[in-house]
């Protein structure tokens, strides 16, 4: 095979005084009628990025529920991964020029990885673009190496994907039993054969990023990047990219602070060595944050990890996520379920988790984000209250335990379905 990515191990229970029992059950249940399944989940990448945060937590629970869990990351070089980059781009809708090597390329890799595939599993998940092609080639080889059910979960927003290459990727992922998408309206109704299944993405509660931490942590990490704990501030947490609009954040707060004195900034990022278009959105941002020194523009590069993005976000009186295009915008639910109320631009996945009015607001212009923001600042108890239900709104539906119940429940269908198509031949 191609390489087993290991994970620390995990325990659903540990999950329990957080869901309860009842959920906890059901997802036992479910899994007792799958023990002892075979699952591979497959990507392009172990580190970085949403979709390896929630493998990292996804395959131990799913082993810790008594299904055999590997996760296996394919093989590429860089020629690959440039298409792939390319592909990602295309299919989220920025125009992308495409040529057949370009395609011949992807194709090459996942003749190359099919190869490799030398295990059978029950049911394979196939993670994004990438890897999509493995299924396909693996029959091409041959048709009876082809065992169990295959699921192509794609992460990505395909709304406005670029039609050469949606129509090149369709025919690989229509050999597949079923395809997961985040959002209802990311559904690509021109698939023909597998089973649709809608299962938006989640957070871990017990991370670092998103466990509870004492109030004196969060004070001394504060502290150490020199942000007053006993000023309000407003943060957002996100990379430096146009369709964050970290501009028009810190326009917001200007027009803020316009009426909060003391009001602070504080914008996380996290900045790749490798990335030229975060290195010029950053330098646009700090052009635009000027000599103003209650404006912190952080990034990895001076040592913020995942423990202080979860001290900003808890301090923070206001999060922002100002968003003019998003996928799904996990970082929201990781600003809820910190007590935080929310205040996002309404797109993508954003609207599924702010209830606007009741866990946040959810705003179309710069102005109407200052306004709320103020609002919010002005208003203590209303900004906890609204907190309070966004956290409850994640416990319901955001947690990764969710995640998995999602999973158990596709994986029971498609075995299901598949096993009456047998019977009916
Ligand atoms: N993130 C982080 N540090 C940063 C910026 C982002 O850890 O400096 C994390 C953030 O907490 C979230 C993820 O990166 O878990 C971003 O996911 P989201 O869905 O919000 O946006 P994407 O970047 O995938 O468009």
């Amino acid at each position: 095979m191609f390489g087993s990515v290991p994970t620390i191990p995990k325990s659903l229970d540990d999950y329990r005084p957080i869901i309860g029992d009842d959920k906890i059950e059901e997802i036992r249940e479910l899994a007792r009628a799958l023990k002892g399944a075979r699952v591979l989940h497959v990507n392009a990448t172990a580190f970085g990025g949403g979709v390896a945060e929630i493998l990292g937590t996804l395959v131990p629970l799913m082993n810790d529920v008594g299904l055999e869990t590997d996760w296996q990351v394919i093989r590429g070089a860089d020629e690959f991964f440039k298409v792939t980059k390319a592909m990602h781009n295309s299919l989220q809708g920025m125009y992308v020029p495409w040529s057949p090597e370009m395609f011949d390329i992807w194709r090459k890799y996942n003749a190359l990885n099919a190869e490799l595939f030398d295990e059978s599993y029950d049911f394979v998940v196939i993670h994004d673009p990438q890897p999509a092609g493995i299924l396909h080639l693996l029959r091409q080889y041959d048709p009876q190496a082809v065992e169990g059910r295959w699921i192509w979960r794609c992460h990505i927003d395909l709304t406005s994907a670029q039609p050469d290459v949606w129509d090149f990727l369709r025919p690989f992922v229509d050999e597949h039993d079923a395809a997961i998408f985040t959002l209802r309206g990311y559904v690509k109704e021109d698939l023909r054969r597998p089973e649709i299944a809608v299962i938006p993405p989640s957070i871990d509660p017990l991370s670092p990023k998103n466990g509870d931490m004492a109030i004196e942590t969060v004070a001394d990490i504060l502290q150490e990047y020199k942000v007053d704990i006993h000023r309000p501030m407003i943060c957002q947490v996100s990379r430096f990219d146009p369709w964050k609009d970290p501009l028009g954040v810190i326009d917001v707060y200007r027009m803020v602070k316009h009426h909060i004195r003391d009001l602070q900034l504080v914008m996380v990022a996290s900045m790749a060595s490798d990335d030229p278009e975060g290195w010029s959105y950053f330098e646009r941002t700090a052009r635009r944050a000027g000599e103003d020194e209650d404006i912190h523009l952080l990034s990895n590069l001076n040592g913020v990890g995942n423990s202080e993005v979860n001290a900003f976000q808890r301090a923070a009186t206001v999060v922002l996520q100002k968003s003019i295009r998003e996928g799904f915008g996990l970082v929201v639910s990781e600003a809820l379920w910190k007590g935080r109320p929310v205040v996002a631009g309404n797109v993508g996945g954003i609207p599924l988790q702010v209830d606007s009015g009741k866990t946040g607001y959810l705003i179309d212009t710069t102005e109407e984000c200052a306004q709320k923001v103020l609002y919010l600042l002005k208003h203590p108890k209303i900004a906890t209250a609204m907190g309070a239900r966004g956290r409850e709104h994640v416990r319901e539906n955001f947690l990764i335990t969710r995640n998995l119940r999602d999973y158990l429940k596709l994986f029971t269908q498609v075995k299901a379905r598949k096993a009456a198509t047998t019977a009916a031949r």
